[in-house]
């Protein structure tokens, strides 16, 4: 029996461990292989595999993975924008796609980008405003939604809008990146396509460049796998395999991550150079209600504004010596970024938002020298 066939019973952070094994053969290797190939032995009947753009065995066992763990069956794509591209490419030519105001900056982008080619429509709006969402999904072809949305955390009632996207017709996709499948499943909150960067938390080292999507839809699955196959936006199988390994410790890193991410958040709001702190753990988050309806966690994401704007936010990214300042998120080790200083960050994004992934390090040293980075660039007569 196949762990396909038993994990249905298992907790997800066990189906994380057990999923993706290749069958209980004596002898057999416990992990999936690293295969590497360009093309498969032909037979005179056409075969599932044919060539490595088509398919590849270490795919599909991080896509029996991510099955087990979102739900429904997944693909596996170069990186998160591959999936987000092979995903818009199912808006009807002038379609309509509604966004969040802030969201990944890169899929922002490449929405603007279609729409300036003429491809398709694009309307940016507040998506924790249930009403306002609803009021404008007559005639959209796609709701985008991001939830918590990068880097602004906000989170957006995902049933609802699902519900209202279905009723409208309109596909409706949700970025699982930052939640993670442990934390929240959209799939079973009525969205059609969930989309990942598995580059980030999934894969969790900072060491792959990977993208997911998923979805129960049979026949748009057979669209996503036909466009990976066309556009040829496949992943190298050592990157998956890297990634199998990562997943397998996600439930102990995420544990430790958002512990440390909620008792950090905790503290920065007292912290005076800080004016403000957006996590939904947070009881007075705009968010926090909502989260505590639809996850099962609060994410290891923080973003935080540093008094005295971009300059003194930037000195904050100077002066800590553990954190890295780096872009990207997700990772055992702890970055941090000012997210404005990438141009194509929305102007929504304040400009002394600093947005802080924490890792598994110790959080009293994490705390100790953010710590330390904040006082040395805050001054009780200063700003
Ligand atoms: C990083 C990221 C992406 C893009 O993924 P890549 O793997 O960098 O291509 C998409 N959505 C979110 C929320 C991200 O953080």
């Amino acid at each position: 029996m196949s762990s396909r066939e038993h994990g249905a019973a298992w907790s997800p952070a066990t189906r994380a461990v057990a999923a993706g094994r290749p069958a209980r053969t004596p002898d057999a290797p416990v992990n999936p292989e690293l295969v590497l190939t360009s093309t498969y032995h032909s037979s005179q009947e056409p075969t599932a595999r044919m060539y490595a753009r088509f398919a590849n065995p270490t795919w599909e066992a991080l896509e029996e993975v991510l099955e087990a763990l979102e739900g429904a069956p997944a693909r596996v794509f170069a990186s998160g924008m591959a999936a987000v591209s092979a995903v818009l490419d199912r808006v009807p030519p002038g379609g309509l796609v509604l966004t969040p105001r802030g969201a990944y900056n890169t899929t922002l982008a490449l929405l603007d980008e279609l729409a300036a080619a003429g491809r398709l429509r694009v309307r940016r709006l507040d998506t924790t405003d249930t009403a306002a969402v609803e009021a404008a999904l007559d005639g959209a072809a796609l709701l985008w939604l991001e939830s918590p949305t990068n880097p602004l955390l906000e989170v957006a009632d995902l049933r609802a809008l699902c519900a209202a996207a279905r009723a409208a017709g309109a596909l409706a996709v949700v970025d699982n990146t930052f939640a993670t499948p442990l934390v929240q499943r959209p799939l079973d909150l009525g969205a059609d396509v969930v989309v990942h960067s598995v580059t980030k938390f999934l894969a969790g080292h900072s060491d792959v460049v990977l993208g997911a999507v998923v979805t129960a839809d049979a026949d748009l699955l057979g669209a996503l796998h036909r466009s990976r196959t066309l556009h040829g936006a496949v992943p190298g199988p050592f990157e998956v395999w890297l990634a199998l390994r990562g997943v397998r410790t996600l439930s102990v890193r995420l544990e430790r991550s958002q512990a440390s991410a909620a008792e950090l958040a905790r503290r920065l709001r007292e912290h005076p150079a800080v004016s403000r702190v957006r996590h939904p753990s947070l009881p007075d988050d705009p968010g926090h209600a909502l989260a505590l309806a639809q996850m099962r966690g609060f994410g290891a994401v923080v973003s935080l504004e540093v008094r005295g704007g971009a300059a003194a936010a930037d000195a904050v990214c100077a002066a800590v010596r553990l954190w890295l300042p780096a872009t990207s998120l997700g990772g055992v080790e702890s970055t941090l970024e000012r997210r404005r200083r990438h141009a194509s960050e929305p102007d929504v994004v304040p400009e002394a938002l600093l947005r802080l992934s924490v890792g598994v390090e110790d959080v009293e040293d994490l705390w100790s020298d953010l710590a330390q980075a904040l006082d040395a660039v805050w001054s009780p007569g200063g700003p």
